[in-house]
């Protein structure tokens, strides 16, 4: 019984809009909610720090999905007209996590490309990654903290920013070392 009620709750958008109902209207269900909102706000900051603005309206509004998503473990599978994403939180490398065979994405993977916003974007409101275990670096989380971190490693090395000019070793660091570099410009 239990079984099928989480079964048909998964599935039916108006049983969902119904529990959700009910659990605002409770303290526990009140401060779930507001964990999720504010989890889900930094989620989004995350998404928008990795992804181009047409990218985020398209991921966000646009883009639909051709089948009912596939979640499975490790590897889900979400799939668009001409493009299919796949995505694996277990992994730990950005481009094991984070895969769609779309051409814009194989040709700047520092950003995600729509489909990759969508994907995730689904992932994480119908899977929970968005509630208490989200503080606890879940996953997801993560999986997109290695993606900006990998990010930053990428756009220090082609601006030849190694260890050897300076040891960088924590997000302060790149930030003293990049304004560093806007004083001594502005002041030649
Ligand atoms: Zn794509």
């Amino acid at each position: 019984m239990e079984q099928d009620f989480k079964d048909k709750l998964s599935q039916d958008k108006t049983l969902q809009a119904q529990v959700l109902d009910v659990l605002k209207g409770t303290e526990v269900g009140k401060a779930y909610a507001e964990t999720i909102a504010k989890n889900y706000f930094e989620f989004i900051k995350i998404l928008t720090n990795c992804t181009m603005d047409d990218d985020l309206i398209n991921g966000f509004f646009k883009n639909k999905f051709t089948e009912d998503p596939k979640y499975s473990k490790p590897v889900s599978e979400l799939k668009f007209d001409y493009n299919t994403v796949h995505l694996n939180f277990k992994c730990h490398e950005k481009r094991d996590i984070f895969n769609c065979d779309c051409i814009k994405y194989a040709e700047n993977p520092l950003q995600l490309c729509s489909h990759l916003v969508t994907a995730i974007d689904h992932i994480f409101r119908s899977h929970s990654y968005g509630d208490n275990f989200w503080n606890d670096s879940n996953r997801m989380k993560r999986g997109l903290e290695n993606l900006l971190r990998e990010n930053i490693e990428i756009i220090l090395d082609r601006l030849d920013i190694t260890e050897e000019h300076g040891a960088i070793k924590d997000e302060h660091e790149i930030m003293d070392f990049i304004s560093g570099t806007i004083k001594t410009k502005n002041n030649s």
